[in-house]
């Protein structure tokens, strides 16, 4: 089974990288995917797979379906880019190509594409072993910044699965045995009054210094809140350019996080009513609005060690000579001059810890519907940091495409054991079922995703 992987991917492996590339060379903001949606669906299409499009109500959530019965397999696909983080490709000297404009600073060029390559090699093995299941590769838009899979779990898109599959690239190997964060992205807008700051003080009620007494505010409740908890906040309007006129609005984006939904629904409660406190003190009015949110991340046992299994069975990353050249490249742009030992190939074990990274993924969501694993591969010079110019750098490269590829063996070994044994899946349900959760969703019903300003 590993050998006929093997095979059908390296037999397109053109075919996947070039998309990966041509992902990496339009980088589209949340819910504005257009680009890249389209060639991951005409490859589904051209790859014999069934596209429906505009999922949960969302122009670039979108799905590719091959099969029927189950087990019903889902990947989660992303393909979208970060805001300001535009950047050379090969370049370890910061370096926009449009300066301002968006860049691929997490790898999802990869993400969306990789899925599409274990479907494929999927379908494939199906066809050949007569196989009775559905696969189905999810075009997940907006991860970075919507929470478009918390929009999709919302609507119901995942309950059709079995089982859920999440691939992301990073510098190290990893099947997640540990949870992230829950969290609730809420914007606070203040309403003063404008008046001479000089001449009319009095007449003025200032929505800038109710934004700075909530951060105040919030500077001492994080005291008084469980420990993994973190809270963070950015102006988006401080009320304008003029200190001679009384800032009449202000808006914060709050980011609010914690290790279960319950915690940050009452962190949350608690910032509302600091929001209010500064509002009184300062005369003005105020309002909350819910951006968007995401659950915790639910690990699985029984999918973790079939991971492991296939993992084990594949072996080490296969990184090429150029790969080693990208990784030793930009070794020194991320603390590593001497450019030692700076790929990981190693094949990692699935570990069960009880903690939640200080992160948050819309996978999570996703895990309180259906069973679901989570990877990290390496694809990225060893220290390399997260949404930066430095992950740009190499993320439309070699490297990129070796773990990319890799891992997209691994997902589809993991899928045709799941295929070939539904007893494995029927444990896998049976666990999920164990943990006795219900699925809440942090996003209020009336709150709708949001294009990200460009
Ligand atoms: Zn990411």
């Amino acid at each position: 089974m590993k050998n006929r992987i093997n095979e059908i991917l390296e037999g397109k492996r053109k075919y996947f990288t070039d998309i990966a590339d041509y992902i990496w060379a339009n980088p589209e903001l949340a819910y504005r995917e257009y680009k890249s949606a389209k060639a991951l669906k005409d490859a589904m299409v051209e790859c014999g797979f069934e596209v429906t499009e505009n999922l949960a109500g969302i122009e670039t959530a979108f799905k590719g379906q091959f099969g029927s019965g189950h087990p019903v397999i889902g990947f989660l696909g992303e393909f979208d880019a970060l805001a300001g983080l535009s950047q050379e490709s090969l370049n370890a000297e910061k370096c926009p190509i449009v300066p301002g404009a968006p860049g691929h600073g997490c790898g999802h060029n990869a993400i969306g594409t990789g899925c599409l390559a274990a479907a494929v090699a999927m379908k494939e093995l199906m066809e050949e072993y007569k196989l009775p299941g559905t696969v189905i590769v999810y075009g997940c838009p907006a991860e970075e910044q919507g929470c478009g899979k918390s929009f999709m779990t919302r609507e119901g898109v995942f309950s059709e699965l079995d089982v859920a599959l999440a691939p992301h690239p990073s510098d190290a190997n990893n099947i997640m045995g540990v949870s992230m964060l829950a969290n609730i992205q809420a914007e606070f807008t203040f309403y003063g009054q404008a008046a001479h700051a000089a001449a009319m003080p009095h007449m003025g009620r200032s929505a800038l210094d109710a934004a700075d007494l909530m951060i105040v505010g919030v500077q001492f409740l994080r005291e008084h809140i469980v420990q993994e908890a973190r809270i963070h906040h950015a102006y988006i309007d401080a009320g304008g350019t003029s200190p001679n006129v009384v800032q009449a609005q202000a808006k914060l984006l709050f980011y609010i996080r914690a290790p279960k939904g319950y915690q940050v629904k009452e962190i949350f409660a608690r910032v509302q009513d600091v929001a209010k406190g500064a509002a009184i003190m300062t005369g003005t009015t105020w309002k909350c609005e819910i951006k968007s949110g995401m659950t915790d991340l639910l690990n699985n046992d029984v999918l973790g060690k079939v991971s492991e299994e296939a993992w084990a069975e594949v072996g080490e990353t296969q990184f090429s000579e150029k790969a080693y050249e990208v990784a030793k490249l930009l070794a020194p742009a991320v603390g590593n001059p001497e450019a030692k030992d700076v790929l990981d190939k190693s094949v990692p074990k699935y570990v069960r810890i009880p903690v939640a990274m200080p992160g948050s993924t819309d996978v999570g969501d996703v895990s309180y519907v259906v069973p679901t694993v989570m990877y990290m591969y390496a694809a990225e010079t060893k220290g390399t940091p997260g949404h930066s110019w430095q992950l740009v750098a190499q993320s439309g490269t070699e490297l990129m495409h070796d773990g990319m590829m890799h891992n997209a063996k691994v997902m589809a070994l993991v899928g045709m054991k799941l295929m070939q044994n539904p007893e494995l899946v029927k444990q896998a349900k049976e666990e999920f079922d164990s943990y006795g959760v219900e699925y809440d969703c942090l996003i209020p019903d009336d709150v709708k995703p949001e294009a990200q300003a460009e």
